[in-house]
């Protein structure tokens, strides 16, 4: 039997890096398996339904490359894809366990079953539930005379389906990876399969389409998990074949603390959605890691580590690669700390890896945003350079000073407080000479400039440190970037020279 897996997204907001990790571990054990990955949109709640965040969910996918073989966009053999547009096929799924006596009708009005929680209350029941011993209480088929209900459905009395929880009876399962889970159903409720509004609930639907479109592996959230035994019982009740299950590990926040949400990153400052997203409601926007300059490898791969062992030290892995490794045995079964810090590691191994030609290319562009043109070559060749020190693109602007000419100390208050403490004037005839040397540096590249350098720290018996940070003030205007040499080399004997003089005239000045 060829696997088949799904991802289930409800459309009620933007998906949270834990849809995401769902998705994804979908998408890897369905490739491992040579399978199906398919999407369906669980839309089956209109109250909880919000534009936008069907395409939010299609967009986010699309940016991590996890594409599903079939979906409401691709479409497929067990389509349509999305709850709503299956809405006239469940009526026959609850008709069915009636008629089997799995399931019954319940009239009970609102006023009813709040009387039933207040008296159970009153009694010292700590959960009143409709269930077992409840409904024989209560207003329902099973109660009331076949001929009653009858009457009652013809007239269109408001009513709902109930599964009828076996009493007495202990639902077991071997979830692949909490192993084996065992509830007892004094614990289960009878669940409301069918509402008054024609619309099946989430418990129906997604059961009666994991069977329909032939799912093998139920791949999903912990939060999920309490819901598994009636999920069990439903495939029971039907008589059909279940599939497996595996509830994946929560993704914690970076304290391990708790669940993970919107707010701890808020206030820690990292996104915990891929994209961008406003809310249509209420205006109010969230941030994605794609705008913030992440690629989307390095999500990817932050996230497939984020409760799986792949049993290797490698850490960089693309979907080809993590492919291959995926298996669900060694999906954890704790909560998962995520790490905005590794995070971020990942973002700067895959810029990297970047081709110093893109890289270029992407510093130009947002050169020329700020007024600064500059060729692809000379963009092409900083990027080399300043790629080393970035965790994103944005990062690389830090090498401006790569791009304008002039000394980088005008106007720049904190290069000045800096050469103040560093200042000494022994190092003023050391540069003096590099200065002079200058001119005969042929070609002017950095090994050339480098042994320059060297040979004047040593005729001036100094050493590199006593003058190193002077000249990268004097020429980069900053303590941090690329080798000097190789700055100097990009820059050109013109410019340093210039820049190395107007230094030496600023520390003259008030030393
Ligand atoms: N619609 C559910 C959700 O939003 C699906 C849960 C499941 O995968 O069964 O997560």
């Amino acid at each position: 039997m060829s696997v088949r897996v799904r991802f289930a997204p409800s459309p009620t907001g933007p998906l949270h890096m834990g849809g995401v990790r769902t998705a994804l571990y979908n998408y890897l054990f369905a490739r491992k398996h040579g399978g199906q990955f398919l999407l369906r949109i669980e839309d089956t709640d209109q109250a909880r339904f919000v534009p936008g965040a069907e395409d939010y969910i299609r967009a986010a996918l699309d940016w991590c490359g996890l594409t599903p073989d079939e979906s409401p966009w691709v479409g497929g053999p067990d389509g349509p894809y999305r709850q709503s547009e299956r809405k006239a096929m469940y009526k026959q799924y609850a008709d069915q366990l009636i008629a089997s006596d799995k399931a019954y009708y319940a009239f009970d009005t609102p006023e009813e079953l709040e009387a039933m929680r207040e008296r159970l209350k009153a009694a010292g029941v700590a959960a009143p539930a409709y269930n077992a011993v409840t409904r024989e209480h209560m207003k329902n088929s099973l109660t009331l005379s076949a001929d009653e209900t009858r009457e009652r459905l013809a007239r269109g009395d408001d009513h709902v389906v109930r599964l009828k929880i076996p009493r007495n009876a202990e639902v077991r399962f071997e979830d692949i990876i909490r192993g084996w889970v065992v509830v007892h159903t004094a614990n289960i409720d009878d669940k409301v399969l069918f509402k008054s509004d024609g619309m099946p609930t989430y418990h129906l639907a997604n059961i009666v389409d994991d069977h329909l479109m032939r799912i093998t592996h139920v791949i999903r959230g912990e939060e999920w998990l309490p819901s598994a035994p009636l999920h069990v019982l439903l495939y029971e009740a039907f008589g059909w074949e279940r599939p497996a299950f595996a509830h994946l590990p929560l993704i914690l926040k970076p304290d391990g603390n708790g669940k993970l949400s919107k707010r701890d990153g808020d206030r820690l400052g990292f996104p915990v959605f891929p994209l961008d997203w406003q809310d249509p409601a209420t205006g109010e926007r969230s941030s994605g890691y794609r705008e913030r300059g992440y690629y989307p490898e390095a999500f990817v791969n932050m996230l497939a580590l984020l409760g799986w062992n792949p049993g290797t030290d490698q850490e960089l892995m693309g979907l080809e690669e993590l492919t291959q490794l995926f298996d669900l045995d060694r999906v954890h079964k704790g909560g998962a700390k995520f790490d905005p810090e590794k995070t971020r590691w990942f973002n700067q191994q895959y810029l990297r890896l970047r081709p110093d030609a893109e890289l270029g290319a992407q510093l130009r562009g947002k050169l020329a945003a700020k007024g600064i043109d500059t060729s692809l070559e000379r963009a092409t060749a900083a990027a080399a350079l300043l790629k080393e020190r970035a965790t994103f693109v944005d990062d690389m602007l830090e090498g401006t000073y790569l791009f304008t000419s002039g000394s980088p100390l005008d106007g720049n208050a904190a290069a000045d407080e800096e050469l103040k403490k560093r200042w000494k004037p022994e190092a003023a005839p050391a540069l003096e000479a590099y200065i002079a040397k200058l001119a005969a540096v042929a070609p002017f590249d950095a090994p050339g400039l480098e042994a320059a350098f060297n040979e004047v720290l040593q005729a001036n018996g100094l050493k590199i440190g006593q003058v190193m940070p002077l000249y990268r003030l004097f020429v980069a205007g900053r303590m941090q970037g690329p080798g000097m040499f190789d700055v100097s080399a990009l820059l050109g004997k013109d410019e340093v020279t210039a820049r190395l003089q107007a230094g030496l005239e600023r520390c003259r000045a008030w030393a």
